[in-house]
């Protein structure tokens, strides 16, 4: 199956090369010239699969210029006993009479970006070798909390990478901070820099774009490549997780063969809901995709109106992860909303830059209406969702899920729809234990790390074993550089 630029049909890649390259040359994300479609007996075929063999089947359908054999070896090592914690990767926990939960936070991070970035690297390395790459990449990222951690575990001594990570020295939470400083691995570096996340991400950026940087390390042996949710290596695994979910569902006689569901998820680039959107292409059956943000609600006046507009206030909020005002990952739904039409994409896309808005056509808003639905949630409901959800549930979630609940919440009432509905769960509580404590109605929160400790406490749940064990790891990165000279940090680590 070849890939193309969702700003130019015509520009045509294999998997290998997608993958490698992460972005089309023109700007576009690169996407599947055809969309698979599972077999009419697929899901019931997979129902009595493990979740690795579900991701070799869902993956293998993508990826032709991979062996099935590549890819096992692949899941086994991405979704293995040593990297999460339960034995279903991504089990689907039941709420209520038509409520599910799909816990997307048991590996070794604790938040949802393990599930690609668990696989990436096996991806990535598999596609150098086959575009006969000589080179060792070296993966650049700057992070404002969950990407870097997750992007270090996943390429963590994974071979002919490098990984380095730039985090905003006072832009992110102490748990966070100390989750990368401690990171172990012989192909990794860390290294904060003054200022916040703006200051990080437009200094990576240079480093992309400096040639005579790029030059010398090509002479070293290196090249530039990213790990960010654009790259086509971490939409894919992630449609796993849906399909997953939905035969879980079939396995436990929750749902028989063809019944509809409705998911709501936690969005911020719009990766995650995207694959949610390849899952009910390929042929999950899906009501509604619900897409829930935060105070910055760009999306879902984008969903409710057709036009997107950037030019809005930016809010911190307490779901950190999802504090964002250009949702790149929303392009590859205009490419299939518009039947493909990359000459239109390129118009929004444009459009987008020069002046931070575009409105889509009347098809493409008649579209958006049919599949999905969408709503946002302050930071007064986030923690009112998290208190209920313990009070009548005793279930803990964390801020960006909580969102989602509300969201779901809120769309049942508006709408009466009693379609079956899975929430998506993105983040483990224990990594924003302050803001789950405060809605808890705990207000002397503990110091430092003593903060798992007391979440722990005051409910009775156990701390992921990543994060508790934060308490015996040594810092190995205490670096920090201010953005003029993250260069020749860059030539100090790759030597
Ligand atoms: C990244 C992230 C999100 C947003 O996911 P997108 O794919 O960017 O929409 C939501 N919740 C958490 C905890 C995250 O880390």
């Amino acid at each position: 199956m070849q890939y193309v630029s969702t700003r130019n049909k015509n520009q045509k890649c294999s998997a290998a090369q997608a993958i490698a390259q992460g972005l089309a040359s023109d700007g576009g994300l690169l996407t599947p010239e055809v969309l698979p479609k599972l077999s009419p007996n697929g899901l019931s075929t997979m129902t009595d699969m493990s979740y690795q063999q579900r991701a070799v089947f869902v993956m293998g359908s993508y990826l032709d210029d991979f062996t099935a054999s590549e890819l096992s070896s692949f899941a086994s090592k991405a979704y293995g006993k040593d990297k999460f914690d339960v034995k279903d990767v991504a089990p689907v926990r039941q709420v209520d009479e038509s409520t599910y939960c799909l816990e997307l936070w048991h590996g070794p991070t604790c938040a949802f970006k393990d599930m690609a970035l668990q696989m990436l690297p096996h991806l990535l390395s598999a596609a150098l070798v086959k575009n006969e790459e000589q080179k060792t990449v070296c993966i650049l990222v700057a992070t404002s909390g969950d990407t870097g951690k997750a992007a270090l575990e996943g390429f963590r001594d994974v071979d002919k990478t490098r990984i380095l990570v730039f985090y905003p020295k006072d832009g992110v939470s102490d748990i966070q901070k100390l989750q990368m400083r401690t990171q172990e691995g012989e192909n990794v570096a860390v290294c904060a820099v003054e200022g916040n996340f703006d200051d990080a991400q437009t200094g990576v950026k240079k480093l992309f774009s400096d040639p005579e940087l790029r030059e010398t390390l090509a002479g070293r042996g290196f090249f530039f490549s990213s790990a960010n949710s654009i790259n086509w290596g971490r939409i894919l695994p992630q449609i796993v997780y849906y399909v997953s979910a939905y035969c879980d569902l079939l396995r436990e006689g929750r749902l028989q063969k063809g019944d509809p569901i409705n998911i709501c998820v936690p969005t911020g680039n719009f990766g995650n809901i995207l694959s949610a959107y390849y899952a009910k292409q390929m042929g999950v059956p899906v009501n509604r995709l619900i897409c829930a943000s935060n105070q910055n609600n760009v999306l879902t006046d984008f969903i409710k109106t057709g036009v997107y507009d950037r030019n809005r206030p930016f809010y911190n909020t307490m779901s950190p992860s999802m504090d964002i005002l250009i949702s790149s990952n929303l392009e590859r739904l205009l490419f299939e909303f518009t039947e493909r039409d990359d000459e239109a994409v390129k118009g929004y896309m444009d459009a987008l830059a020069a002046e931070g808005r575009y409105e889509v056509s009347e098809k493409v808003k008649k579209r958006l209406d049919r599949t999905f639905a969408a709503g946002f949630c302050g930071d007064q409901e986030t923690q009112a969702m998290i208190a209920k959800m313990w009070k009548s549930h005793n279930y803990l979630i964390d801020t960006h899920t909580a969102v989602a609940f509300h969201v779901l919440e809120q769309y049942r009432a508006e709408t009466g729809d009693q379609t079956p509905s899975l929430v998506v769960s993105t983040a483990s509580p224990f990594k924003f234990c302050d803001n789950v404590l405060g809605a808890l109605g705990v207000t002397e929160l503990a110091q430092g790390l003593g903060i798992i400790d007391q979440l722990s406490q005051v409910t009775g749940v156990p701390a992921p074993a990543p994060l508790e064990a934060l308490k015996g790891k040594a810092v190995r990165f205490d670096q920090v550089t201010d953005k003029a000279h993250m260069a020749d940090q860059v030539l100090e680590i790759l030597k």
